[in-house]
C-alpha cells in the first residue's frame, strides 16, 4: 500500500514546480543539490519504503531540537517546563521580540530560543554534553555512525548572529546557567546532526511507539511524556506555520532549515521527507506537499 502511493506522491510532487528557496544564511546549506528529494516511512510493524534520494545525509537543523528535548525531557521530567513552556509562539524560529516581551523565557523548545534553553540544561546536567547528546541520538536511532557534520557546525558558528542575540537577551534575564559561548556551540553541534530520510524516519518511531525503542524493552520516555512531546510537535514544530501543517497535513512533526521534516501517526509510521527548497516560514516546500498528499489519500491523521 505504502510503496505504491509514496511512488505515486513522489511523482505529483516534482509535476507541481513548486517554487522556494534553500536557506543560505548557514552558507554550508547553499551548497546542498536543490532538486534532492526524499521520501521514505518506517510502520510500526516493521516495515520500510522509500523513494529518492533516501540515502543521501542531508543536515537535520531544527529537527535535532526533538532529540535535544527528548533528553532534557527524560532526565528532569516535568521540571523541565521551569526552563521551557509549550505554547506555540506564532512568530519566526530565530525571533526576539516575544522573548523581550516575555523576560527571556522562551514559548517552547522547538523555537531557538527554546532550543538554547535546553543546550543549556543538557551542559547543567552532563559530563561531557557533545558525545552525550550524539551517544543518546546514535541509540535512539539503532545506528552508530549518526554523527556531526563538521564544515555545517563552522558555517553556523561563524555566522550564528541572531542565536547569539537570543542568548545573550536570555542571559540579561538570568535564565541560562553556562556559558554563552558554550551553549551556542553545542546548540550549533546539535543543528549540524545528520541523517538520511531513511534513518530519519526510522529514529522518529519512538515517537510513534509510546516512547519504546522499536525492538527493544527501552522506554526512553513514558507513554504520558511521548504524548505531550507530540503534541508540542503538532503545536509548535513549525514555528508560525505550525497551524497550517496542522491543517494541511494533522500530524505532529517537526521541520529543520535543511529541508527534512519528520512526522509521525502514533500508533502507526513515522515519516521522514527531504527537499533543501524552503518556503518564507523556513519549511520545506515539496515536503509540506508529499505530507499533505500522503494524509490526504490515506485518509489517516490523528484529526
Ligand atoms: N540551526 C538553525 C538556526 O539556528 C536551525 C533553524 C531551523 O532549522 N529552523 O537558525
Amino acid at each position: 500500500m505504502f510503496k505504491n502511493l509514496l511512488e505515486q506522491i513522489y511523482k505529483e510532487v516534482n509535476t507541481l514546480n513548486l517554487e522556494g528557496q534553500q536557506a543560505s544564511y548557514i552558507p554550508e546549506l547553499a551548497n546542498v543539490q536543490p532538486n534532492k528529494f526524499a521520501l521514505h516511512i518506517t510502520t510500526i510493524d516493521k516495515k520500510h519504503y522509500g523513494i529518492g534520494d533516501v540515502n543521501e545525509k542531508f543536515s537535520l537543523q531544527s529537527i535535532a531540537k526533538v532529540f535535544a528535548f527528548t533528553l532534557a525531557y527524560q532526565l528532569k521530567g516535568s521540571a523541565i517546563f521551569q526552563h521551557v513552556g509549550v505554547e506555540p509562539s506564532g512568530n519566526p524560529f530565530n525571533s526576539l521580540i516575544q522573548l523581550e516581551q516575555e523576560q527571556g523565557f522562551p514559548r517552547n523548545p522547538l523555537i531557538n530560543a527554546g532550543a538554547l534553553a535546553i543546550c543549556d540544561v543538557l551542559i547543567s546536567e552532563l559530563n561531557n554534553p557533545e558525545d552525550e547528546i550524539l551517544s543518546f541520538v546514535r541509540k535512539i536511532a539503532r545506528n552508530k555512525t549518526i554523527t556531526y557534520n563538521p564544515a555545517v557546525y563552522q558555517s553556523e558558528k561563524k555566522t550564528g548572529y541572531r542565536n547569539r542575540a537570543l542568548i545573550h537577551l536570555m542571559k540579561s534575564f538570568g535564565r541560562i546557567q553556562n556559558e554563552t559561548e558554550n551553549v551556542l556551540d553545542l546548540y550549533f553541534k546539535l543543528c549540524s546532526i545528520e541523517m538520511t530520510a531513511s534513518e530519519l524516519s526510522k529514529t522518529f518511531l519512538l515517537y510513534a511507539n509510546s516512547g519504546i525503542i522499536p525492538d527493544s524493552p527501552e522506554q526512553i520516555l513514558t507513554e504520558s511524556q511521548t504524548k505531550r512531546l507530540n503534541a508540542i510537535m503538532q503545536t509548535c514544530g513549525f514555528y508560525d506555520e505550525a497551524g497550517e501543517f496542522t491543517f494541511r497535513v494533522g500530524l505532529p512533526g517537526k521541520s529543520g532549515v535543511g529541508g527534512g521534516i519528520a512526522a509521525l501517526h502514533p500508533g502507526k509510521y513515522a515519516i521522514a521527507v527531504w527537499s533543501p527548497l524552503l518556503n518564507a516560514k523556513g519549511n520545506s516546500v515539496k515536503g509540506m506537499k508529499a505530507l499533505e498528499l500522503l494524509t490526504t489519500k490515506l485518509g489517516w491523521s490523528i484529526f
